[in-house]
């Protein structure tokens, strides 16, 4: 038998392996590498057993934190827009949020208050919540999260007044830099007649201070 005969099933098999290469390839996520790469550039072994699956599992992470780029709003809310006679303010408060600051790729953590003056709709609960994490898994600056948030309500409900504040720490502050461990921030926007209207603007404020 010569040395470079092949057999057909060795042909076959080699087509298989080459084949599942190829799909391993094409389904790994491009930032994979880009993770292997940075390991490198920090002077770390990315072979080493502690490491070896670590891009994968970074990426899959930072898809997931960033997964509010993939999703639609108008999917999310889903028809959960309901008619109502109410006509007091609706206030949701200490939502939990994770974001990633879009300066330094480091997370900042807090909650939102949430509140809003139905005109004549009202929004499911559990829909605010998800309003708050399609807005959080972005890269992001937490003014704009807190106006998106508070604009997305607005749109969605036709409000007489939506108000939104978030409190958040930020780990670009805490763990680098100024090392400043305590310190918030403080965000809100209010629209209608939370922002128009003194007294009802002074409620929501009072209703969401800690
Ligand atoms: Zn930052």
């Amino acid at each position: 038998m010569g040395s470079i005969e092949l057999s057909r099933n060795d042909v076959l098999e080699n087509e298989q392996t080459a084949e599942a290469a190829k799909q391993v390839l094409t389904k790994a996520d491009p930032i994979e590498q880009l993770y292997r790469d940075m390991i490198v550039q920090l002077g770390e072994n990315p072979s080493r057993e502690g490491l070896m699956k670590t891009p994968a599992r970074a990426a899959k992470a930072m898809r997931f934190l960033c997964q509010g780029y993939e999703q639609d709003i108008q999917e999310v809310i889903n028809g959960a827009v309901f008619s109502s006679d109410a006509r007091d303010m609706v206030v949701v408060r200490d939502i939990e949020l994770y974001s990633l600051c879009e300066h330094h790729l480091l997370p900042f953590i807090g909650k939102a208050q949430i509140a809003y003056i139905p005109n004549g709709k009202v929004l499911g609960l559990s829909k605010l919540a998800r309003i708050v994490d399609v807005y959080a898994r972005r890269l992001q600056i937490q003014e704009e999260l807190t106006n998106q948030i508070a604009n997305c309500i607005q749109k969605y409900t036709d409000a007489k007044g939506v108000g939104v504040v978030i409190e958040a720490k930020h780990m670009c502050m805490m763990m680098r830099g100024v090392e400043k461990q305590n310190s918030s921030m403080t965000t809100s926007c209010v629209l209608g007649e939370i922002h128009d209207d003194p007294a009802t603007r002074a409620e929501f404020f009072s209703l969401v201070r800690r």
